[in-house]
């Protein structure tokens, strides 16, 4: 079903109105988790005056270690979506459990799957049932078969709205969080119709190597990029070291823009 060669046109996924594949860019921008309300109402109205047109943060954290700050969970759902409501971005949130399937079919505008989670197949399964789009993102050592068969589930099950989304991949080099992959742009849109996006914070895991690749991923072809921006990195519960400034991200999008109109 994500194959190219039945379905030569570009998916152009709807995400409650905002257009993303084509020659549509998915801006999503916003903290790594949730920690307050006033934290993401903050970066959310400094994202989507920069020219953002999704707002992420995560409410169910998948953490390595169990001691690490959890995130918020339900409250940190309902914190996003009251900033929706204030700020009039959709929400992009992970989710990790299906025990909580209905409430983000309900709530949620783009469900996230995280690496960690990119080949539970009985998750996936169930995301067919959904009417919601889904955001996977590739899994820390996912060959691009592998990813495209997770797609695949979902897209069998019942939902065909899926955004691919490259986050770095694991390789031997430790200086860097992961190894971000470029070349998936052009495999993944010669292989597939579905949107492509670019994740350079996780790829990185360092602020200053996200804007150059985030502006290398759109001149490759990216059809969005989703980018972790808090409005006090150093105090962040998670994640604040591969963290923009509002102010950094503000510059970041003047670039993009001026790249995604001449590619
Ligand atoms: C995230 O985007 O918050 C996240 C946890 O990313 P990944 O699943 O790619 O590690
Ligand atoms: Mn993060």
């Amino acid at each position: 079903l994500a194959n190219r060669a039945f379905h030569p046109e570009d998916s152009i996924i709807d995400v409650s109105g905002v257009k993303v594949g084509g020659d549509h860019l998915a801006l999503i921008a916003g903290p790594c988790s949730v920690e307050s309300h006033d934290q993401v109402l903050e970066i959310a109205k400094a994202a989507k005056a920069s020219g953002a047109n999704l707002l992420r943060g995560g409410a169910f954290k998948p953490r390595t270690s169990p001691y690490s700050f959890q995130g918020l969970g339900m409250e940190g759902l309902d914190i996003l979506c009251a900033v929706r409501e204030e700020v009039g971005l959709p929400i992009v949130t992970e989710l990790m459990s299906p025990d909580y399937l209905d409430v983000f079919n309900e709530k949620v505008d783009l469900i996230q799957i995280g690496a960690r989670n990119m080949q539970n197949f009985d998750l996936l399964k169930q995301l067919g049932q959904l009417d919601r789009p889904i955001l996977l993102k590739r899994g820390l050592n996912a060959t691009y078969e592998e990813w495209i068969m997770s797609a695949e589930y979902i897209m069998a099950s019942g939902n065909e709205n899926v955004i691919l989304c490259e986050r770095g991949i694991r390789t031997f080099e430790t200086y860097t969080r992961n190894t971000l992959d470029l070349q998936c742009i052009p495999v993944l849109k010669k292989k597939t119709h579905l949107p492509v996006i670019i994740d350079p914070s996780h790829a990185g895991g360092k602020w200053w190597l996200v804007e150059p690749m985030a502006k290398a991923s759109v001149a490759a072809g990216a059809d969005g990029l989703m980018v972790e921006v808090h409005n006090d990195p150093e105090s962040a519960l998670c994640d604040g070291a591969q963290s923009l400034k509002p102010s950094n991200y503000d510059q970041l999008l003047k670039q993009i823009k001026q790249i995604a109109s001449v590619v």
